[in-house]
């Protein structure tokens, strides 16, 4: 088969189907340019300026659906009066921080890649994605989602797409699209945990806390503490994520499930980083994105595969402490998955 390519908007395609099919006006517009986007070449990354340091460029669509839209705030700018802006522009930030502070990475490549977003995407837009060139926002319909600036873990988790492009390159489809989904759910919920200082015992561990608009059952898209539950509701449909190997979901839609299964893996960190204690981002976090970034993890690697890869991180990087190597192989060993 062919490796799909790693398009992805942060609401997964099963979801707005589901609206779609209730005759959800907005969600069969988001659906159609949804596709669109997916259908076109994935842009290539601007040319990097050479510069180490943070560069941020928020443009303002103006609700249509033409990119990049109109340059409103540039890097060290003044906060703009559009709240929108103001929330791109310091997702876009938070993300940086997270992977240069913890991490010592320049941007989304290691190079000082420029952080360029677009925000009032659309009309009533209920998505946002990273393109490969740009993170793009829509404003929500405000009846099911809300405003998509809001969340920085879902900021941390577009723009971790284009950190794995650059690294592991793991393909969109089936396991290895499923650790692609989870390893952008895992910065993306480390980015809000370092904004935050928060403990891996104080966090929420959800994915795009605050985003379901007031009256939908439910409290996020994805739940890392609890896969499964993070809404059940008459329009959404019930959040189909399974938490361990034996629920795995086999399914032609969405990659093969790339957004459901993710729940597995996605799980398997929450259940490491609560064990270790402390700032996740720390030595879970670093365990992850040694493991992402090694070079030895192939694209098509499955659950198994990143288990070994983040086992063998963990005595690499902490060889001295033999029970964090133990503490992995125990967290994947509670959602079935057996290192080996
Ligand atoms: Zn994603």
């Amino acid at each position: 088969m062919t490796a799909a390519k790693p398009f992805c908007t942060i609401v997964p395609p099963y979801v707005l189907d589901r609206l779609a099919e209730a005759g959800h006006e907005p969600a069969v517009r988001s659906l159609a340019l949804d596709a669109a986007h997916r259908a076109a070449r994935l842009a290539a990354p601007p040319p990097t300026s050479g510069a180490t340091g943070l560069g941020r460029v928020i443009a303002d669509a103006g609700h249509s659906q033409r990119l990049p839209g109109r340059t409103v705030r540039t890097e060290g700018q003044d906060p703009a009066a559009d709240a929108s802006v103001n929330h791109a522009y310091d997702g876009l930030g938070a993300t940086f921080a997270l992977y240069a502070d913890a991490y010592g990475r320049s941007s989304i490549d290691d190079h000082g890649l420029r952080l360029d977003a677009t925000v009032h995407y659309g009309q009533d837009y209920d998505n946002a994605f990273w393109n490969g060139r740009r993170m793009v926002f829509g404003d929500g319909d405000g009846a099911i989602f809300g405003d998509f600036t809001a969340c920085i873990d879902v900021i941390g988790h577009e723009l971790t797409h284009g950190v794995t492009q650059f690294t592991a390159g793991l393909e969109y489809h089936d396991q290895p699209g499923a650790l692609n989904e989870s390893v952008s759910d895992v910065f993306g919920s480390l980015v809000k945990q370092y904004a935050l200082r928060q403990t891996a015992a104080d966090a929420d561990w959800l994915i795009g806390a605050g985003l379901l608009a007031p009256g939908i059952q439910g409290v996020a898209l994805r739940s890392m503490k609890a896969p499964g539950t993070a809404y059940d509701d008459p329009q959404l449909g019930k959040d189909p994520q399974p938490a361990h190997l034996r629920d795995y979901v086999q399914t032609s839609e969405d990659n093969g499930g790339v957004h459901i299964n993710s729940g597995i893996p996605n799980h398997a960190f929450y259940l490491l980083a609560t064990a270790l204690g402390g700032s996740a981002w720390e030595r879970a976090g670093r365990i992850w994105y040694d493991a992402l970034t090694g070079r030895r993890l192939p694209a098509d690697a499955d659950f198994t595969a990143f288990a070994r890869a983040t086992v063998a991180a963990a005595k690499a990087r902490y060889p001295d402490q033999p029970s964090v190597a133990d503490t992995v192989t125990a967290a994947w060993a509670q959602v079935g998955v057996s290192p080996g």
